[in-house]
């Protein structure tokens, strides 16, 4: 027996509609037909049914992680920050370390969070928060004296340690290496609770009307974590991993690429694991400075930002996993990391053969007006964040005076993208923001907050929420190689449908986020 869906909008894709679906055994049966004597029959009551989310770009796993400890996400003061902790704290008397995230360093002045605040609630046992930026933490002093972090420790290469004026830590540490002064001393995170945090991690996602996500950042021990995740059915969607490739490692990690994707291909067709991706982050943020720009930043004209790879390393490491089969998904947020990308893509596939490779760049914030039109040209699929597209105070505040209003607002040309004729499919960057696709989907339209309480942020660049869904389905179905089974309703297709309580094409765009997901189906299975 199947299932029978009517009475409700059905939007099958872009610009298709039907009047209803009968799925079974787990795919999309028949559209436009009636239901069978012993189907179940779902009255959409007026609802909406489409094709499930799929998230393109995200982190789940460390989601997950971050939701194991103190749930210092959103908070707006210290105080409220460090009663979170003693919460967490007394919640768990025997956590050996209290670590968790993320928290907003822009309430304090330049950041610098003060070990001492931690110590007034926590100071028998090591406490570690982790920044949004994830380039950042704050430490009690017990983390501080276990690690024998003074006046006297030097700061590590590329790293710093705060400060007082006499050279004491104040309590924050900032960019890797500093930062593994730290961790290197704590209790090494077990598979158990890493599978336990994706199994949480897919069940938000399920109930949020996603059936298919992506962890853009795999280091060795994460993929590890996903198989086992998938052998005890704790992965309850979709997932492709996106290999992390870094210049001082990845020939190092060729041959483990490989075989970590032939171990997932073993899992076998009914898997819902792939690691077919590597991953290459090309540059930094606007917000810190460190995103690679054509034009020196105002506030420091010595500095354009920083290019991670040098030119040669980076043509050859992607011309390298290119050949063995792998595509590129490469992280550029300014625009001279953006020219890079493309130069590299565009090297790429001179050098090697031509095999159906669909590379992306991710986030494409700032993009030189000489470059926009590359995307087409070189069939480069451009993956959005589509809660980043308003002018938030991160924006308005921390990156507008380091670039100046004109290039400020020049970010994130999703209008000119789609007239260009570019491939464009969406990703949350959970938990960087928010991983509900039904809060970010009016914002390119409007783009404004989600709510509608700021200015819209270059209105020319708005494009319509029927084309945001698309991005957000078969935009990224194209993007992960399955657009021959999800992203669109079609006989044949997984039957990876949501159904929401009100059709976000045609109320006001400012309402979308207040709609709700009545059910999501992951292979015809009610959620
Ligand atoms: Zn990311």
């Amino acid at each position: 027996m199947g299932t029978f869906f009517s009475n409700g909008t059905i939007w099958c894709g872009f610009q298709i509609y039907a009047t209803s679906v009968r799925i079974e055994n787990g795919l999309i049966a028949e559209i436009d037909g009636t239901a069978l004597k012993d189907d179940e029959v779902v009255d959409l009551a007026g609802g909406f049914l489409a094709p499930a989310f799929m998230d393109g770009h995200a982190h789940p796993l460390f989601a997950g992680r971050e939701a194991q400890g103190p749930q210092v996400n959103g908070l707006q003061t210290v105080a409220e920050m460090v009663a979170e902790v003693k919460r967490f704290a007394d919640q768990n008397p025997n956590a050996e370390w209290i670590i968790g995230g993320a928290y907003e360093a822009a309430v304090i002045e330049r950041g610098d969070f003060l070990s001492i605040w931690l110590d007034d609630v926590v100071s028998d046992r090591p406490v570690v928060l982790q920044a949004v930026d994830h380039h950042t933490i704050w430490v009690n002093s017990k983390a501080l004296e276990i690690a024998g972090i003074t006046s006297a420790t030097k700061d590590p290469d590329g790293g710093t340690i705060a400060r007082n004026n006499d050279g004491s830590p104040r309590g924050t540490l900032r960019e890797p290496l500093a930062i593994d002064l730290i961790m290197r001393h704590a209790p090494d995170r077990t598979i158990a609770q890493d599978v336990a945090a994706i199994k949480w991690a897919s069940e938000k996602y399920l109930q949020s009307g996603v059936t298919a996500a992506t962890d853009a950042w795999v280091e060795p021990g994460m993929a590890e974590a996903y198989i086992e995740a998938e052998r005890i059915g704790a992965l309850a969607i979709d997932m492709s991993l996106f290999l992390l490739a870094q210049p001082d490692s990845w020939r190092d990690r060729i041959e483990y690429f490989t075989s970590i994707r032939s171990e997932i291909e073993a899992l076998g067709p009914t898997s819902k694991l792939n690691a077919k991706t590597v991953k290459i982050i090309g540059d930094g943020a606007l917000s810190s400075g460190t995103a690679a720009l054509l034009q020196p930043y105002l506030d420091d004209p010595t500095s354009s930002g920083l290019l991670i790879w040098n030119n040669s390393e980076l043509l050859e490491a992607a011309a390298t996993f290119d050949r063995l089969g792998f595509q590129l998904h490469m992280h550029a947020i300014g625009d001279a990391a953006v020219r890079q990308a493309l130069d590299t893509i565009e090297y790429v596939k001179k050098v090697n053969d031509n095999w159906d490779r669909r590379p992306v760049i991710v986030h494409a914030q700032l993009i030189d007006i000489k470059d926009l039109a590359r995307f087409k040209a070189l069939d480069v699929i451009v993956n959005y964040q589509p809660l980043w597209t308003y002018l938030d105070p991160m924006n308005k505040e921390l990156i507008a005076p380091r670039i100046g209003e004109a290039r400020n607002n020049l970010q994130y040309q999703v209008a000119s993208m789609v007239k260009s004729g570019a491939r464009i499919s969406y990703g949350s960057d959970w938990p960087v923001t928010s991983y509900l696709p039904l809060t970010a989907l009016g914002v390119p339209t409007h783009r404004q907050t989600p709510d509608g309480k700021s200015e819209p942020w270059s209105p020319d660049e708005s494009i319509s929420v029927e084309e945001s869904l698309s991005f957000y389905t078969a935009g990224v179905a194209y993007q992960l190689f399955t657009e021959d089974r999800c992203g669109e309703i079609k006989v044949g297709n997984k039957a990876d449908l949501m159904h929401l309580s009100e059709n976000p094409l045609t109320i006001n765009p400012l309402d979308i986020a207040s709609i709700k997901v009545v059910k999501t189906y992951k292979s015809g299975e009610p959620y």
